[in-house]
């Protein structure tokens, strides 16, 4: 073998839980388990193929600047962290949610400009102008829900899938923003240097899709 191995990047949680069973149905299955190991390479039954374990933000630069040839981003990290340079071919169907804006329950309207608390500040922006509200977006890192009860901000825009965490801490979605599942995402290099071997994964990965 002359070339280095075809490179996965997934992260843990969700995606990996649900893109294993899809790379098993292409051939492609781990020598151990991620998420029981601290290993951040690993080697699978298919000796021209490795996978990758980094953080979900961290995926779409790997794959942008070739150091993973593939990966698996959900729509709201590439919504987010932007999607240029790098192709998207499929959409997995997985780790399916919600980007949605949320408040207490039965909060009043907001006149005026609205204090928005998130992590997606970038998705937030662009859906408070397109909507032509004046927004001030403040950036948090976790425990969105917490920001309203506590003052900070009027709204939040989260990841929603039950609403649950939401209706624990006394909030509501008020208006949905974009549907989310997650993509794989290839090289765009890599796509044209190693067509055969990519194509062929797409092509497994979308019958495993198609079959699920
Ligand atoms: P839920 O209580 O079911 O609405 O889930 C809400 C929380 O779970 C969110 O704040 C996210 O942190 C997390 N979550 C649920 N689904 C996903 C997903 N597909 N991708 C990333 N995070 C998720």
């Amino acid at each position: 073998m002359s070339q280095r191995p075809l490179t996965i990047a997934l992260s843990k949680g969700r995606i990996l839980e649900e893109t294993l069973p899809l790379l098993a149905q292409a051939g492609i299955e781990l020598l151990e388990d991620p998420e029981n190991s601290r290993k951040l390479i690993f080697e699978t039954t298919r000796p021209d193929v490795r996978v990758i374990v980094i953080r979900a933000t961290d995926v779409p630069p790997y794959v942008r600047y070739g150091a993973a040839d593939v990966g698996v981003a959900g729509k709201d990290v590439l919504l987010e962290h932007g999607a240029e340079g790098i192709y998207e071919p499929l959409d997995l169907g997985i780790a399916r949610c919600k980007l949605m804006v949320a408040a207490l329950q039965d909060a009043p309207p907001v006149t005026g400009r609205i204090r928005v608390a998130t992590k997606f500040v970038n998705v937030a922006r662009r859906y408070f102008a397109g909507e032509g509200r004046q927004a001030d977006v403040i950036k948090l890192y976790g425990a969105m829900e917490l920001a309203p009860l506590m003052g900070l901000a009027d709204r939040i825009v989260d990841i929603v899938d039950t609403g649950n965490t939401l209706r624990a801490n006394g909030l509501e979605p008020t208006e949905e923003i974009a549907d989310v599942s997650s993509r794989l995402i290839v090289n765009i290099a890599s796509m044209k240097s190693r067509h055969a071997e990519l194509s062929e994964l797409i092509d497994h990965v979308a019958a495993a899709v198609s079959e699920a």
